[in-house]
């Protein structure tokens, strides 16, 4: 029983197997999925998507490189997207300075969607792209009401890590980890206190190796436990049921 603790299964590239690919995963071994939302309109279909399949859950937001043209009304929308019963998060959420919209409003709009989570009581899904030092500072300055959260994708290093870690948040380690020059997060592989690892697949992006520039999706998260089973040198099974009991723990699912 794997959680894919992010995925983008709205995503076009899915448009031709969509339905058969989810109800094919819990043969692949993937019971749970949460679907993540990067735009007003993925976030609907993420909670659309999680209500008509019960492993499938949901994650509502504005990804960094979407917010130049967001507005408060957005910010409302999410809101009542988030009132679904599904929804497990708000994300993806942060700052990405690959600068596809200005870092002023990507800060603006990352901690006015952290208040939203902190109000509605919901956990943070961070994507942080090159931007650690200022991700790091904004969830600082808001770590008495935070919930806590997940860095997705996480790609800083161990020593970065730690300062996640000390604030209660998760490290989700994707297929970047298989990677044949992976360094920095094959060392976080090693070191993440178990109790705070969660492996996702960020699908369709970011295939794990033998797939790596192919079409990503959920059933192969099994090569991202695979991979860091064989790196901590322990058995498949036992990262397969850790990851998963703490991605229900943050995300607050019981079944
Ligand atoms: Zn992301
Ligand atoms: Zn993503």
């Amino acid at each position: 029983m794997l959680f894919d603790s992010h995925a983008h299964l709205e995503d076009e590239r899915f448009d031709d197997d969509r339905d058969e690919l989810i109800r094919g995963l819990p043969g692949r071994g993937v019971t749970h999925v949460v679907n993540v939302g990067s735009t007003l309109d993925t976030s609907r279909m993420s909670v659309d998507l999680a209500a008509m399949y019960p492993g499938i859950y949901a994650a509502v937001g504005i990804h960094p490189h979407e917010v130049s043209q967001m507005t408060y009304d957005d910010l409302n929308r999410i809101e009542d997207l988030a009132g679904n019963p599904k929804v497990a998060a708000i994300g993806e959420i942060g700052l990405d300075y690959y600068d596809l919209s200005p870092r002023e409003l990507q800060r603006q709009w990352f901690s006015e969607q952290i208040e939203l989570a902190c109000r509605l009581k919901l956990p943070v899904i961070i994507h942080n792209r090159d931007a650690h030092a200022d991700v790091l500072d904004i969830l600082k300055s808001k770590k008495d009401k935070i919930l806590g959260g997940i860095m997705h994708c996480y790609s800083g290093s161990w020593e970065m890590a730690k300062n996640f870690l000390d604030l209660g948040f998760y490290i989700s380690l994707g297929g970047p980890v298989t990677f044949k020059n992976a360094r920095k997060p094959v060392e976080v592989a090693k070191n993440v206190p178990l109790d705070r690892l969660l492996i996702e697949t960020d699908s369709p992006y970011l295939a794990p190796v033998p797939y790596r520039g192919k079409r990503n999706d959920p059933g192969l998260v099994r090569l991202v436990a695979e991979k860091i089973a064989e790196i901590r040198g322990m058995d498949f099974d036992r990262i397969a049921k850790i990851t998963s009991a703490n991605t229900k723990r943050i995300f607050g699912i019981d079944s």
